[in-house]
């Protein structure tokens, strides 16, 4: 077997990254051993890419970054050979689900909270606000590599009948189920602010599970064209005065300011507002206007729920619901990284693949 592998880097504490062969790791304890067949590049990577405080605050370099992937269990560690694992099972439906019986050969990804499990949040089922929580592809080595190693506990085994290239991208998927599952649309006029692959996916959501109409927002005309090639119902480049004060729910995925302030006009009184967009610095909200003069109701999600959210995507997609290729727009391999992060931050795409095996 080969000795090492090619991996993207983040070997200083500054912007850019490096492309090198480094030795393929051993999964020790309760990790396996995967080799990555796709990845695709979150927009977290940028972040990363470009060092801006929360990278500089969340990464110890060196590091292999990457935390989206699918790949093929080539190895278990110690604990899992000797039978320790987890335990635990999935719903046994198609093989699916988290832990317990993980074998050689199996398609997986990862969760990207790499829970304790011993905290107060972990104990009280809230696993992926763990309060230890160790990113992958931030707070430990990740899938940007033909070789990665995760935790049994945070492995996810995919159902086949779901494409290979749509399991890379699940995790903006799992994220919008898990904040359209916080607002009950079912029959709702719903309005998803920013359309970035996580927003095009809110509004996929939105739609399966029933909302009577799903309006995108986006600036990028390029954004807008995704948003109806998803299937949203209508798609707007800002929010004219006649509209305020009209949606049931309204989901805030852009994390700007000018996104929030649009979302408070926007959603009807005694309303609900998500959020999901992290803003970049401090933003400001005329609060008595809107929390208490509107009496709104506000709810945020920070990541997908362990594993609760992974069968609601899994349904959607192997029901056909919902086709995330759609989203997907460009392909590298992942020698080319530098184009594809190029491709990332002209904005003008949807998700970036990188084909990996
Ligand atoms: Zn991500
Ligand atoms: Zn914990």
């Amino acid at each position: 077997m080969q000795k090492t592998m090619l991996a993207v880097m983040k070997e200083k504490a500054q912007a850019g990254v490096t492309l090198k062969q480094i030795p393929i790791p051993t999964p020790i304890n309760d990790e396996i051993l995967v080799k990555v067949l796709y990845a695709s590049i979150c927009g977290t990577d940028i972040g990363i890419y470009n060092w801006t405080p929360w990278a500089a605050g969340h990464i110890k370099p060196p590091i292999v970054i990457g935390h989206e992937v699918v790949g093929e269990v080539v190895e278990l560690g110690e604990e899992m050979r000797r039978g320790l694992g987890d335990g635990g099972s999935g719903r046994g439906r198609s093989g699916e689900g988290g832990i317990g019986g993980m074998k050689i050969g199996d398609i997986v990804s990862s969760e990207t909270h790499i829970y304790c499990g011993n905290c107060y949040q972990c104990r009280i089922g809230n696993l992926h606000v763990c309060e230890n929580m160790e990113l992958f592809g931030i707070g430990r080595n990740g899938g940007f590599a033909e070789y990665t190693t995760i935790p049994i506990r945070t492995t996810w085994k995919n159902n086949l009948s779901i494409p290979l290239e749509a399991m890379s991208v699940a995790e903006p998927l799992g994220n919008a189920v898990h904040v359209i599952t916080k607002a009950n649309v079912a029959g709702k006029k719903v309005l998803v602010v920013g359309l970035g692959p996580t927003g095009l996916c809110a509004g996929m959501v939105a739609k399966a599970y029933g909302a009577r109409e799903v309006v995108g927002l986006n600036r990028s005309e390029y954004r807008r064209k995704l948003g109806k090639k998803v299937g949203l119902d209508r798609v707007i480049e800002k929010l004219s005065e006649r509209e305020y004060n009209l949606f049931d729910v309204v989901v805030e995925m852009s994390g700007s300011q000018a996104g929030i302030q649009i979302a408070f006009d926007a959603v009807r009184i005694a309303g609900k507002v998500i959020a999901f967009g992290i803003p970049k610095s401090e933003i400001t909200l005329n609060w008595g206007k809107y929390l208490i003069n509107k009496e709104l109701s506000i709810d945020s999600v920070f990541g997908r729920r362990i594993w609760e959210t992974w069968y609601q995507t899994s349904d959607l997609l192997t029901s056909g619901k919902i086709d995330l290729t759609k989203i997907i727009t460009h392909r590298f391999k992942l020698d080319q990284f530098e184009e594809a992060m190029k491709v990332m931050m002209s904005g003008e795409c949807g998700k970036v693949l990188l084909e990996v095996a």
